[in-house]
């Protein structure tokens, strides 16, 4: 068993302190508030926790849950406190950019710690420490992206940690993972935003009103993610720029062309695309 730091106790910190406890791990939090540190003893995600980083003198591995903005900035406060020995992993959503600044962080202040990138794919729309929720990590990818310099004993360490939590364990490089999460999870944000503020800006308040009223399962399943926390959705466009963008401007493409067959009201090609991506989508779908 180990000794765990989790620094930033919200959803994805608060998860993985519940179920890393109930592995039989000790589990030291880190969080901003007082009142957080408060909430993540009582329902029982920690062992103990608390604003100051002295908690963290003595674990064995840490994963850094905080905002992907602070990832960076936490780091550098918490490693004068830990053993030399301690292994680092983020959760962020985001991986080149962090693994390539945290490399040059931890050589520029000569540290030892290892650092491993990581990214549980799983989440809910909720935050904080009262959305946490065991088993979150169950039987969902959870994507390790170690480069050639971070020391193998370490990755091990990570994934026999993430396969413990029930998730499906993957590995590749911090710019692969960004442009395929790139795909499957930011475009769509930004896709389903757009499709709401469509619904907003509709100037007719007749029809408005009504589809508000109309509104069922179809939009239920194509607004959840633009519906979502916004900081999130904004720190994914802020940090994975290029490949968001990259996946907008195809998409756009993609649009242009529905928008084509539709004014030329070229119905077979349009019928012929659509028993495409009928197809395609349950490669997507694995369960
Ligand atoms: P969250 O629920 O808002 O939790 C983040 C927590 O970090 C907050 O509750 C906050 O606690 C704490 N915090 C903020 N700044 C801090 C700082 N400087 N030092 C210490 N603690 C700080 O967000 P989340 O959804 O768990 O996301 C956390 C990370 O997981 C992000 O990097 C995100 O990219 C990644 N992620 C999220 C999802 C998802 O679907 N939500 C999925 C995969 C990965 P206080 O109350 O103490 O301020």
């Amino acid at each position: 068993m180990m000794k765990l730091g989790i620094v930033g106790l919200g959803l994805i910190g608060g998860s993985l302190g519940l179920d890393a406890k109930a592995l039989g791990h000790t589990v030291m939090g880190v969080s901003r508030k007082d009142s957080t540190c408060k909430s993540a003893i009582e329902i029982g995600a920690v062992d103990d926790a608390s604003t100051e980083f002295s908690i963290l003198s003595t674990v064995d591995m840490v994963f850094l849950c905080t905002p992907l903005s602070q990832i960076l900035s936490t780091t550098e406060q918490i490693l004068p406190f830990l053993p030399k020995t301690a292994i680092l992993t983020d959760v962020g959503s985001v991986k080149a950019p962090i693994v390539s600044q945290m490399q040059a962080l931890l050589t520029e202040v000569q540290s030892e710690n290892p650092f491993v990138g990581g990214h549980p794919m799983a989440g809910t729309a909720e935050t904080g420490i009262h959305a946490a929720l065991f088993h979150l990590f169950r039987g969902n990818p959870y994507v390790l992206t170690p480069t050639e310099t971070t020391p193998i004993e370490a990755v091990n360490a990570v994934a026999s940690l993430v396969r413990s939590l029930g998730a499906k364990l993957y590995q590749c490089d911090p710019s692969t993972h960004d442009r395929a999460v790139a795909l499957i999870s930011h475009l769509p944000v930004m896709v389903s935003a757009s499709l709401i503020e469509v619904c907003r800006s509709e100037r007719d308040v007749s029809v408005r009103e009504l589809a508000v009223q109309l509104a069922s399962s179809g939009f239920r399943d194509t607004s959840r993610v633009g519906g979502g926390n916004p900081e999130l959705g904004r720190l994914m466009a802020e940090f994975n720029t290029d490949a968001l963008l990259a996946s907008l401007y195809q998409y756009r493409s993609k649009l242009d062309q529905i928008i084509h067959q539709v004014e030329m009201a070229e119905w077979d090609a349009l019928e012929a695309k659509l028993l495409l991506t009928q197809r395609d989508r349950t490669q997507y779908l694995k369960d």
